[in-house]
C-alpha cells in the first residue's frame, strides 16, 4: 500500500455575504498500491480536484486521514503532518498537475522545466535542459516555444508544460488533474503515452481525467465519486 485515504472529507466555510458549509468531498476511502493507476471518475463539482488537492496539502483536510508511506519519513499522516514535512514530500517524492498553469512570469519554457528537475534531483545543468528538451519535444511543444515565456501560450501548449514540469523528475506518486481536458487527441495520446512510460518505471498515480474512454487507456483501477454520498469502486 502507498497511499490510504481514509474517511477524507473537506467542508468550505464561507462568512460572506452570509454563513455556509459548502461540501468539498465527503468520506472519501481508496486504497492506490504502489505502481497503480487509479482513476477518479464523477460529475463536475463532486469534489475530484478536492481530493487531489487535499492529497498534495493545497488543501487541509477537515477530517479523515491520508496515510503515505514515503520513503523520506515512513507512514506520513499528509491530513496532520507539518508544513516541513509535506514541502520535503512535494520536493522529492509527490507531484501534481493542477488544471490550470500557474508558473513564474519572466521564466522561459525550457528553464521552467529544467528548473523543475535541477531543485529536485542532482543532476548537472547540461542534462536538466536536455532532458526538458526531450520531454517538451515528446509532448509536441514546438521548439521554436522553448524560448518563449507559457504565459502567452494556448490552453493545450500551458498543459503540456503543466505535464513537462510534473514528470521531469520521475516522482514517486504523480497527481493528475484533468491532465488531456485542453488537449485534442493526438496531443492527449503523447500525453498517455508519457505517462504510462513514467508509470513502467514505477511511478505510482492519480488522474482525474476529462475523457472516460481515454482514462480506461490507462487506469487499473476506477474510483466513483458521486457528490460524496454513494461513493464505491468500479472495475
Ligand atoms: P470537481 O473537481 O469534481 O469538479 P471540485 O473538487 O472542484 O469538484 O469542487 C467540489 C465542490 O467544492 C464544489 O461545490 C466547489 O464549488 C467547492 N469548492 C472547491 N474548492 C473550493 C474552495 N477553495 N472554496 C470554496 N468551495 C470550494
Ligand atoms: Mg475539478
Amino acid at each position: 500500500m502507498l497511499l490510504r485515504v481514509e474517511a477524507l472529507s473537506k467542508v468550505f466555510k464561507r462568512y460572506i455575504p452570509s454563513s455556509v458549509e459548502i461540501s468539498g468531498c465527503i468520506d472519501v476511502s481508496f486504497d492506490v498500491e504502489e505502481g497503480e493507476f487509479l482513476g477518479i471518475l464523477g460529475p463536475s463539482g463532486s469534489g475530484k480536484s478536492t481530493i487531489l488537492k487535499c492529497i498534495y496539502r493545497t488543501y487541509l483536510p477537515t477530517s479523515g486521514n491520508i496515510l503515505y508511506n514515503s520513503k523520506l519519513y515512513g507512514i506520513v499522516n499528509i491530513a496532520k503532518a507539518p508544513e516541513q514535512v509535506i514541502l520535503r514530500l512535494r520536493l522529492s517524492e509527490i507531484s501534481y498537475v493542477s488544471q490550470f498553469l500557474k508558473v513564474i512570469p519572466r521564466v522561459s519554457t525550457l528553464n521552467l522545466v529544467a528548473n523543475a528537475l535541477l531543485s529536485r534531483r542532482k543532476v548537472p545543468e547540461v542534462e536538466a535542459i536536455k532532458k526538458a528538451k526531450d520531454i517538451l519535444e515528446r509532448l509536441g511543444v514546438p521548439s521554436k516555444l522553448f524560448d518563449a515565456f507559457p504565459s502567452t501560450f494556448s490552453g493545450g501548449e500551458q498543459q503540456k508544460v503543466n505535464i513537462a514540469m510534473a514528470v521531469v523528475w520521475k516522482p514517486r506518486l504523480l497527481l493528475l488533474d484533468e491532465p488531456t481536458a485542453s488537449l485534442d487527441m493526438h496531443s492527449a495520446n503523447q500525453v498517455l503515452d508519457l505517462l504510462k512510460e513514467l508509470k513502467q518505471q514505477g511511478t505510482t498515480m492519480i488522474g482525474v481525467f476529462h475523457d472516460i474512454e481515454l482514462m480506461k487507456l490507462i487506469a487499473d483501477r476506477t474510483y466513483k465519486v458521486n457528490g460524496g454520498y454513494r461513493d464505491g469502486f468500479h472495475n
